[in-house]
Formats: C-alpha cells, sequence, structure tokens
C-alpha cells in the first residue's frame, strides 16, 4: 500500500492545513493522506463524482472544517 495519497500534491485540504497545529487535522492527515484510510477520503469520492475537486475545507471525512 502507497505510504502517501496519490492526490497529495495537488490536494486543497493538505496544502491548507497540513501545517494546522490542530490536533483534529493532524489526526485526519494521520489517518487518511498518509495512513491507512486512504482509499475511504471523501474528497476522492467527491472528485470522481464531480469530476473536480471539493473546497479545502472539506475534510477527509466529508464534514466541514469551520475556521
Ligand atoms: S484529503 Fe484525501 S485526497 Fe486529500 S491528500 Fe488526504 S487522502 Fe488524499
Amino acid at each position: 500500500m502507497a505510504e502517501k495519497c496519490e492526490l497529495l500534491e495537488t490536494c486543497g485540504f493538505f496544502k491548507k492545513y497540513q501545517e494546522s497545529w490542530s490536533v483534529a487535522c493532524k489526526n485526519l492527515i494521520s489517518k487518511y493522506c498518509m495512513g491507512p484510510k486512504m482509499a475511504e477520503c471523501k474528497r476522492k469520492e467527491y472528485r470522481a463524482k464531480n469530476g473536480q475537486s471539493p473546497d479545502p475545507d472539506m475534510m477527509p471525512t466529508g464534514d466541514r472544517l469551520k475556521a
């Protein structure tokens, strides 16, 4: 299994939140973007369905982040 999501470089969520100090963001990144739940990412699902990426504030869980 890949150790990093193949969309990491272009993913709006990752780009925006990779430097975040928020524990929630760190957990999501380590579970989804660089971890075992990568294939379950809702952003990927959205992209496949809609042909375009969701905005950066949609989390890999499908919930929305509020700044
Ligand atoms: S949020 Fe989803 S699509 Fe984006 S890098 Fe993480 S696992 Fe990949």
